[in-house]
């Protein structure tokens, strides 16, 4: 074989228009020296490796899909353009793939790095005009985690009293007060009761990694998974904000703190839209309070009561406030009553009513102690109703639509082109790394794409 001598610089091997001298152009990754500063001593020990060359490391990854760090290291090894990006010349040596673990372990802060980033990305796509908040869409993925089902055991754990205990507690207020307008009935809040009164829950723990969740939900694969809830701007796609929660929380659990976060720190929210898994009152009530209208399908609602006359038996009459039952009797508003997941009216018929009812056995259970048949419905119901009344409505559909088009295509594209399989590492943290590392990726693509 003739051996040829070239004289070329990395420079002349990377195609103009590359994507990643694109990226190079777009993302200012200086404030990463900033934030890195306080974690190295300026006075001892060896010169570090360049932050920026870590972050970019990461970051290239999960741009191309690589799904270890050590064989990113690999790719960087005979890639030119990847060299090029981390600003190494041709025979610089890469940083092992232990670095990172090393520095993750050794400086813990050092993932703060990650939110940052994603943040300053979502900030400079906001700042481009690719997103408004004329409308977003939430969802939620799952991820694997990093442990197998023979891993699992089944643990006692205390119930929490619920993810929107705290915000109940304002509306609970303002509910006695309705209660004693309208029944003259006075009853103390139950906030001190239930915190007593604190349940057990079994749930499936892994040893390998005890901070990721049995996921049992139907169509999807059961074990042990995180779940990455995003939001997303419809205009062009941008993610706007990642939240990563176990994999057996439900989809409503982070909602609401997720809609604030982007609506006050990022941009004002003007419509959001959801799938049913989001339609629970206090997200009506709530949403209509921060000015944003909301967009959701309706939850398929199961009676699963006893007995074979169901709720929709039952009719409510509004110039009364009372359910009026199959045998002509009426169910009065009775209390306020306060459960782990929500508000709600309780409505009870009469006891002799029902004492001497021919319906009887249809209609009350045996569990049933009061002797008279009792239904509830949400404080939230009538904003609810509300909107859902807009269902056939040609903006509701589009809106629903258009969560469903970008949504499911960006988990699809996340799931396809970086990395939002699963998660090697272990741990609630970890996972929230990787989910925003993804996410950046797709957002960085989506803005390098809509710059000219
Ligand atoms: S049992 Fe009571 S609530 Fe049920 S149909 Fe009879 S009277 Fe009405």
């Amino acid at each position: 074989m003739q051996l040829k001598f070239h004289m070329v610089t990395i420079e002349d091997l990377v195609p103009e228009g590359h994507f990643l001298r694109k990226l190079d152009t777009v993302l200012d990754l200086g404030f990463v020296y900033e934030e890195m500063a306080h974690l190295y001593s300026r006075r001892y020990g060896r010169p570090p490796i360049d932050p920026v060359v870590l972050v970019k490391y990461l970051l290239v990854g999960f741009l191309y899909g690589i799904p270890s760090e050590r064989q990113i290291e690999q790719r960087i090894q005979t890639d030119v353009a990847l060299r090029w990006y981390l600003g190494l010349d041709l025979f610089d040596r890469v940083p092992d793939h232990s670095t990172i673990s090393q520095l993750r372990r050794r400086k813990p802060n050092f993932r703060k790095i990650f939110r940052r980033l994603f943040e300053e990305v979502v900030r400079q796509c906001v700042a481009k005009g690719l997103a408004s908040g004329r409308l977003v869409g939430t969802d939620s993925t799952h991820v694997k985690a990093n442990a197998s089902r023979a891993s699992e055991e089944l643990v006692a754990l205390p119930e929490s009293p619920g993810a929107y205990w705290e915000r109940l507690d304002a509306y609970e207020e303002e509910g006695l007060e309705e209660l004693e307008r309208r029944t003259g009935k006075r009853r103390k809040k139950r906030v001190k009761q239930i915190k007593k009164d604190r349940r057990q829950t079994k749930k499936r723990v892994s040893r390998t990694d005890p901070e990721a969740g049995h996921m049992k939900r139907p169509g999807k694969p059961r074990g042990q998974h995180y779940l990455s809830h995003q939001t997303v701007d419809t205009d062009c796609g941008v993610i706007l904000d990642v939240t990563v929660t176990p994999g057996d929380v439900y989809d409503s659990v982070p909602y609401l703190d997720q809609i604030e976060r982007v609506h006050r720190n990022i941009l004002p929210i003007q419509a959001a839209a959801a799938d049913a898994a989001y339609d629970f009152p206090l997200a009506h009530q709530a949403l209509k309070e921060l000015e944003i209208q909301f967009f959701v399908r309706p939850q398929a609602f199961h009676d699963r009561t006893n007995v074979e006359l169901k709720r929709e038996a039952f009719q409510y009459d509004e110039s009364l406030d009372a359910y009026v039952c199959p045998n002509g009797k009426l169910l009065n508003l009775n209390t306020l009553h306060r459960s782990a997941s929500g508000l709600y009216w309780l409505y009870l018929a009469d006891k002799q009513d029902c004492q001497c009812c021919p319906l009887r056995k249809k209609c009350l259970s045996q569990q049933d102690k009061r002797g008279a048949r009792k239904l509830e419905h949400s404080y939230f119901t009538a904003q609810r109703k509300q909107n859902l009344s807009r269902l056939s409505d040609p903006v509701y559909r589009e809106a629903l639509k258009k969560r469903q088009i970008w949504c499911e295509g960006t988990f699809a594209a996340q799931k396809r082109e970086h990395n939002l399989t699963r998660v090697l590492r272990r741990g609630l943290e970890a996972a929230e790394d990787h989910c925003l590392l993804s996410a950046t990726a797709l957002n960085l693509k989506r803005l390098i794409w809509n710059t000219k």
